[in-house]
């Protein structure tokens, strides 16, 4: 494309919030045929509300809570936080004294939770994985609350002090109501669409369903989503990602163009070629079409 007409197009993006860097960006959005979506803050709300917690264990709900805000609290986790919030509500129900306490050698493990030292406790706050990891054992009373939740599009929380699963959260987070319909969109546009995401392939595919998405990679960390469009790419496809997370960031740099969610991390925004200032997802399409016209009409 010309430089004025990348100018116009660029000045139109902009008005409509989608912020195109460069010309680049712009000229190859048009010959797009797969996008991948993360599904954390991407297509869902990235608001997770917890919805339920359970004990397996006999420390009681009070200790429990005490010791999953302590360790959740050192976290920049949107499930942390939702941890977090519940937990002080359930302590506040139960007219709960207890000092919130803080927990020490706080460390993250990306994609699959946090630990740390609560008083003399070894906390442990995450996923299957992490539990997996660290020779948790994970019953079969666990495994079928987390399977439960699961299919119901829910992602469990597991905590265990010292070597043992205390108990669990279930959290949601709700798909934009604009999904379904932008991804219903892009297949009339004969454009494809994936989900990846660090979450387990239950959740995943839960929610995969509910926006009409048929192909799904979950259990996927920072530089396995950029893999996966690494080798959508050697097919010979151009592939768009669209993400809003630090993890999300490899993949965002991978792809032919890189799309980030105007909520989402900075790290994100500075990875990606386009930035949707309204965090809608409408404007992966809006995108993808001032492309389209852009390149049209210069050929
Ligand atoms: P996504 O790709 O969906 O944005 P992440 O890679 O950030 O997800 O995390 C993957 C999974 O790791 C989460 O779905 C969750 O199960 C677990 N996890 C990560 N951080 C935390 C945390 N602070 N507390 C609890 N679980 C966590
Ligand atoms: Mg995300």
């Amino acid at each position: 494309a010309t430089p004025t007409a990348v100018m116009v197009a660029t000045g139109k993006g902009a008005s409509q919030g989608v912020l195109i860097k460069g010309g680049n960006a712009l000229e190859k959005a048009h010959k797009v045929k797969t996008v991948v979506f993360d599904k954390t803050g991407t297509l869902t709300v990235g608001k997770p509300v917890v919805v339920n917690a359970v004990l397996f264990s006999s420390y009681s709900m009070e200790e429990f809570c005490a010791v999953s805000i302590a360790t959740e609290a050192n976290s920049e986790h949107p499930i942390a936080k939702s941890v977090v919030e519940h937990a002080k509500r359930l302590l506040k129900t139960f007219g709960s004294t207890e000092h919130v306490m803080e927990a020490k050698d706080f460390e993250v493990h990306t994609g699959a939770g946090v630990s740390g030292r609560v008083g003399e406790k070894m906390v442990l706050v995450g996923n299957k994985r992490l539990m997996r990891h660290n020779n948790v054992q994970v019953g079969p009373e666990v495994e079928k609350y987390v399977s439960e939740h699961e299919n119901l599009a829910r992602t469990c929380v597991l905590v265990a002090i010292d070597g043992k699963i205390a108990g669990s959260f279930a959290v949601t987070d709700p798909v934009k109501p604009e999904a379904a319909r932008v991804i219903s969109y892009l297949h009339s546009m004969n454009i494809t669409s994936i989900m990846v995401t660090g979450d387990n392939w239950a959740t995943a595919a839960a929610i995969a369903k509910e926006v009409g998405i048929n192909k799904v990679y979950a259990e996927t960390d920072p530089l396995g989503k950029a893999d996966r469009i690494k080798e959508l790419q050697m097919k010979g496809m151009a592939v768009a990602m669209v993400g809003d997370g630090i993890n999300d960031s490899p993949a965002l740099v991978a792809a032919d163009v890189g799309m980030a969610i105007g909520a989402g991390t900075d790290v994100a925004i500075e990875a990606a070629d386009i930035v949707l200032m309204k965090s809608n997802l409408e404007d992966v399409v809006t995108a993808i079409d001032l492309s389209r016209k852009t390149m049209s009409r210069i050929r």
